[in-house]
């Protein structure tokens, strides 16, 4: 039974006091919605200040990025230490936007993924086709790509921790959701490839969010998917209204569907 796992990636938004109102908002609302995992990701120099409202909560909070090595000559990275230090749970690995903007590839993506999962972390690992990708004819072929480089390596021991989470880049931040039933024919696809490398165990267990302009409007159809187990959510995670709407549709699914 996989339980639904809602992250709210807040990006490069807010500020300090902006960062701690949401937080309490989160914080309360995940009194009303069980039956789910919940995390927010603040920029990491607030993750301190949302980690004290969060702490005695059911919320967890990570980082949207980290640095393999453990420490030295890095100047504006963040350690997996540095992260345990400051109580965090999860961290997201190869968003499309570190991707795209800083150049991040699968061989990095698991080199973070690798310190991570020793430090004793949960990752969420993105991937997800470009438009020209998808156009071509080319998505399976990717994200076979992306799974397969970004968890070489890793035992079904490990593998037994890390979330997937799949983002069609052209739905990040558009407005533009992939269909609900395209997004689970490709997550069936993400469940399958895993299970050619780690096993039907590792398949069948394995969390796999989507994201990519996920709404208070098309979370249920999104997140009802057999294939689907939460949401990775950007834009809308801002909003405390909106989030609460999402977290709670998928907290009736979960209720409905996975643990009656
Ligand atoms: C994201 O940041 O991972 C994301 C999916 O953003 P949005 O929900 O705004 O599309």
């Amino acid at each position: 039974m996989r339980r639904p796992f809602i992250a709210g990636n807040w990006k490069m938004n807010l500020d300090r006091s902006g960062a701690v109102a949401l937080a309490r908002e989160v914080a309360i609302q995940a009194r009303r919605f069980d039956y789910i995992e919940l995390a927010v990701f603040p920029p990491s120099v607030y993750v301190e200040a949302v980690a004290e409202v969060l702490r005695d909560t059911s919320v967890g909070w990570g980082v949207q990025n980290v640095y393999h090595r453990p420490n030295g000559a890095f100047t504006g990275e963040i350690s997996v230490a540095m992260l345990q230090d400051l109580g965090c749970r999860y961290a997201i690995l190869g968003h499309s936007e570190r991707r795209q903007h800083f150049g991040e590839t699968d061989e990095e993506v698991n080199r973070k993924l690798l310190a991570i999962l020793a430090g004793g972390l949960v990752p969420i690992v993105c991937v997800g086709e470009r438009l020209d990708e998808r156009e071509a004819g080319q998505t399976l072929d990717v994200i076979r790509r992306q799974i397969s480089g970004s968890l070489a390596g890793l035992s079904a021991d490990q593998m037994s921790r890390v979330v997937i989470a799949y983002e069609p880049v052209w739905a990040i931040g558009t407005g533009r959701a992939c269909d609900a039933l395209e997004a689970n024919r490709v997550c069936g696809i993400v469940r399958s490839t895993i299970g050619g490398i780690f096993g039907e165990k590792a398949a069948a267990t394995v969390r796999i969010q989507y994201g990519g302009s996920v709404t208070e409007e098309n979370a249920h159809e999104l997140i009802s998917q057999p294939e689907i187990d939460g949401g990775l959510v950007g834009g809308a995670s801002l909003s405390p209204a909106k989030f609460a709407q999402i977290v709670q549709a998928a907290s009736v699914i979960a209720q409905q569907t996975r643990y009656t």
